[in-house]
C-alpha cells in the first residue's frame, strides 16, 4: 500500500512537482541529458534530464 505516493515523482526528486519553494534543476547525475555514460537512462530523472529540487530551508 502507499507504494507509489505520486506518480510523477522520480528518484531523483526532492520535492514533489509543484511543491512551494521547489525548483526544477538539471539532474546531477546525468548532467541533464537524461542519459548515462553508459548509454542507459538515466534513473534519477527518468531520462527527462531534470529533477525537482527543494529550494531554501537549508
Ligand atoms: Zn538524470
Amino acid at each position: 500500500m502507499n507504494a507509489m505516493p505520486d506518480p510523477d515523482l522520480k528518484p531523483g526528486d526532492e520535492a514533489v512537482p509543484g511543491t512551494p519553494g521547489a525548483g526544477e534543476d538539471l539532474c546531477e547525475t546525468c548532467g541533464g541529458s537524461g542519459k548515462l555514460a553508459d548509454g542507459k537512462t538515466c534513473p534519477e530523472c527518468e531520462g527527462t534530464g531534470r529533477v525537482m529540487r527543494g529550494i531554501g530551508g537549508g
